[in-house]
């Protein structure tokens, strides 16, 4: 799945082979395995209601009175067992787990048997099960089944390692298109209804089943290995051209990669209106949000990498994930960091322009990854809310570690080890450590050990290294957090500069401390060659002063490195803010756009820092250092410009127009909104947005009916987006007209979150955001998907302002433990905002006085 998003020719030894299943009190036993399952649901969009019957051949390995399966908001209508001509009548009670019971009047013996099963159910209006989507008068039915939600459409023995094959059989209204992950083996009609069977699925987990049921139109997915077509809800077939133009290529860089065919008879796309996720790798019918597959022809550089980083990632997910299945959900982490580390791969072989060989991964993970109680990547996992907790941050780590391998062994010899473990574990289910043997195998380092440290501990070290060369490592955290002692195994790839020559070698540190004489005499150290590592690293003031004269010896990915690595010192507590500024400066001053706009991204993290008494400072600061750079690049995109180029104008216009309170850039802005809202060809959306935001913090009421009309209008997902999201208005009036618009069918359920962040991330004082949701709770959270009702103070609610943390804390103590999975979300909230506030009492002073400066 990416968030933002996912089978062995004799079933039986599947299970039974490599690692049997734990019996714990959260899953099914052991003694009862299914080989096969068909499941036949009589389905139509147009109602809520629906009814469905499963036969699953089972084999029961030990003489028992009873047979467990799952569902959940089902009812069970009947369930029986049957062996040849013989029935068992089965009582179905409920009990933990989502778990079922099916009891026998006498024991069942050993042996083969059927489970039958009827039910009733109904289509529910959030965005996971089976779930309804009405989009411009249409209803579509979709699924999202990963991770606990297959047992809501049909009762299953819904866990990763009982990978069989499937057979799904939809009756609908003839009318509608069905799809499901393999090919229709038959169709029928009478009075109206279809019924369609669709091929036996080759061995896969309940979670990557799928289908789909509307009034779709559809494009064909020419130059696959396989069949395929896109499905898009009625009329949009013609916004897949560029997706179409593109899948093939990234499929062909997998199977190159993995060198094994994509594993599967067809291979559908389906855009859906309403996904709480960017994207799902159902076997052979992945569902994407919307937004990702409608785009235009050919879209600007800087909105590219969205799409096809995203299908990169749900293609990967079909080997790594489909073909290979992790045994049980506490290494799903494994499955996502793989996928996203596939992807960015995919990304630098075939679309070098996009730049993501410069991006630095471990960035998106180090901010969570530094919580105090921020929880390993490895944890036990029982139920729904347990996935959940700090997915985010295990898709961006796991990544990481997998890219330090890398670094460490060699692209080539990652493959050879990634294809080896392909070919081991085909069709069936492995643990993490079958990957760190299948590396270990085809390298010289003990790959394990590393690993343990990193995925069993939270966290990551910060590495110091004094002039005398004294390596010390501790677990890295902000000015004022309290961490526990820990210590890694930690890969330094080391470049150091002795006597005027630079010098480069790899050393492993896993001791607190480590002497490594050959740095004693260095003019400087950098421990992270390109920019690899999970830690963070500290040298002496007088070795970074001599690295910053010398930067013509980093790549770009390096000098972000040192810039990032600095920032994160002054959190920490361990440099002051004058010895990030110059950093700063010295880089924003660099020759190569990716890394002047990492200076400016650096910039913008000291906005919490910036109240009423030191804005005119810091627009002074701004409008001193950066608007030359602005003017420069100018707002109009040219020819032949780069995107790091264009990421750096988005960036700095995006700063300068909210903080430099520059009156020409604000009238610009409300010249580019305003032809935008009429014409959404008209400026890259991108520049729109930020022109939205502008404009709306500086007043410009009137302009949102014209914004809410556009969107009415528009067919783009992504301009839709761009016109509701970007609004910045503070007062309360339009504060509440924004807000009470994401309670209408305007927006989608899944949508319903964004637009409440969207507002909450803008109000200085929040004051009526949390009368407005103490005044709509219920609607809300019935409207919302259960994931974004559970992580709502997380997305919602972090803040750096005491008096909005007291709000929020007066507004969670009532519920917070009534829906699941939000207390852990509120802790998460709760940390984050004690850090900045810790911060903002460290720097506050500092960063005034810096400021200063500019106003004399
Ligand atoms: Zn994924």
């Amino acid at each position: 799945m990416r968030r933002v998003i996912a089978l062995l020719s004799c079933a039986l030894m599947l299970i039974t082979s490599h690692v049997s299943a734990k019996d714990v009190e959260y899953r099914l036993p052991s003694s009862i395995t299914p080989t096969f399952q068909q499941i036949h649901l009589n389905i139509d969009p147009d109602t809520p209601a629906y009814s469905g019957t499963t036969v699953i051949d089972i084999t029961v390995k030990e003489d028992t009175k009873k047979v467990g399966f799952y569902q959940q908001d089902l009812t069970v209508t009947g369930a029986s067992l049957t062996s040849g001509d013989n029935t068992i009548a089965l009582s179905v009670s409920e009990g933990d787990y989502n778990m079922n019971w099916g009891s026998a009047e006498d024991t069942i013996a050993k042996g083969k048997y059927k489970l039958h099963i009827t039910f009733e159910g109904e289509i529910n209006k959030s965005s996971d099960g089976m779930y309804l989507s009405s989009f411009e008068g249409r209803n579509y039915i979709f699924t999202q089944f990963e991770d606990m939600h297959a047992r809501k459409a049909f009762p299953s023995f819904d866990e990763p390692a009982f990978k069989i094959p499937y057979q799904m059989t939809i009756t609908s209204p003839e009318k509608q298109v069905v799809v499901s992950n393999t090919p229709v083996e038959s169709r029928s009609v009478e009075d109206g209804m279809q019924t369609v069977k669709f091929e036996k699925t080759k061995p896969m987990p309940t979670y990557l089943i799928a289908y789909t049921v509307g009034p779709f139109d559809s494009a064909e997915l020419t130059g696959l290995s396989v069949p395929g077509k896109v499905y898009v809800p009625k009329g949009y077939a013609d916004k897949t051209k560029f997706i179409v133009k593109h899948t093939p290529e990234i499929l062909t860089a997998l199977e190159n990669f993995f060198d094994i065919k994509y594993p599967y008879k067809k291979l559908d796309f389906v855009a859906v209106p309403n996904f709480t996720h960017g994207a799902m790798e159902n076997v052979g019918l992945i569902t994407y949000r919307d937004s990702l597959l409608l785009l235009e022809d050919n879209p600007p550089l800087t909105e590219r990498s969205g799409p096809l980083n995203v299908i990169a990632h749900e293609l990967a997910h079909q080997w790594f994930g489909n073909l290979v299945t992790m045994q049980w959900w506490d290494d799903l982490w494994l499955n996502e960091a793989f996928a996203s580390w596939a992807a960015s791969y995919t990304m630098k072989e075939l679309y070098p322009e996009l730049n993501f060989a410069e991006r630095i991964v471990q960035e998106g993970a180090f901010g969570a990854d530094a919580s105090p109680t921020v929880k390993p990547v490895k944890k036990v996992v029982r139920i729904q809310p347990d996935v959940m907790d700090g997915l985010g941050l295990n898709y961006s780590k796991g990544e990481s570690i997998l890219q330090m391998i890398e670094s460490l062994i060699g692209t080539e010899k990652f493959r050879e080890g990634v294809r080896n473990y392909m070919n081991t574990h085909a069709w069936r289910n492995t643990v993490a450590d079958d990957l760190w043997a299948a590396l270990d195998g085809v390298s010289d380092f003990n790959l394990s050990a590393m690993m343990k440290a990193y995925l069993e501990q939270p966290g990551y070290p910060l590495i110091s290294i004094d002039s005398d060369g004294k390596v010390t490592q501790s677990r890295f955290h902000y000015a004022g957090a309290d961490v526990k002692a820990q210590t890694w195994a930690v890969p330094l790839k080391l470049t150091y500069k002795v006597n005027g020559k630079i010098k480069q070698e790899v050393v492993f540190i896993d001791k607190k401390t480590t002497r490594l004489p050959q740095l004693a005499e260095a003019e400087w150290v950098f421990p992270n060659d390109d920019a690899t590592g999970y830690f963070r690293w500290a040298i002496p003031a007088s070795q970074l002063n001599a690295l910053l004269n010398d930067l013509d010896a980093l790549n770009n990915r390096e000098k972000k490195n040192v810039l990032y690595n600095t920032q994160a010192l002054l959190n920490a507590g361990e440099v002051g803010i004058d010895s990030v500024m110059p950093v700063l400066n010295t880089l924003a001053q660099d020759d190569e756009a990716v890394v002047k706009r990492a200076a400016v991204g650096v910039l913008g993290q000291f906005t919490y820092l910036v109240d009423d008494s030191n804005r005119s400072d810091y627009a002074l600061l701004l409008t001193q250092e950066y608007m030359p750079v602005l003017n420069q690049l100018t707002l109009s995109p040219s020819e032949g410009e780069t995107e790091s180029e264009i990421k750096l104008r988005n960036s700095l216009y995006g700063l300068l127009g909210t903080y430099a309170n520059n009156d020409a850039l604000i009238k610009k802005s409300e010249k580019l909104a305003k032809q935008y809202i009429s014409d959404p060809t008209s400026v890259p959306s991108a520049i729109a947005g930020i022109a939205i935001a502008v404009s709306t913090k500086h007043g410009n009421p009137e302009m949102f009916d014209n914004i809410i009309a556009a969107y009415k209008q528009a067919e783009l997902p992504n301009v839709k987006q761009t016109l509701l999201y970007s609004m910045r208005y503070s007062d309360t009036e339009t504060v509440n007209k924004m807000l009470d618009i994401a309670l209408t069918d305007l927006v989608t359920p899944a949508n319903t979150l964004y637009m409440v962040v969207s507002v909450a991330r803008n109000l200085d004082d929040q004051t009526a955001l949390y009368a407005w949701m103490d005044k709509n709770l219920d609607a809300l959270i019935s409207k919302m998907p259960e994931y974004h009702v559970s992580r709502m103070p997380e997305f919602v609610s972090r803040t750096c302002d005491t008096a909005n943390f007291k709000r929020a804390e007066d507004f969670y103590a009532p519920i917070k433990d009534k829906y699941e999975g939000m207390a852990r979300s509120y802790t998460i909230m709760v940390d984050s905002t004690q850090q900045c506030l810790r911060l903002k009492d460290t720097f506050q002073d500092d960063f005034n006085r810096y400021l200063s400066e500019y106003a004399n």
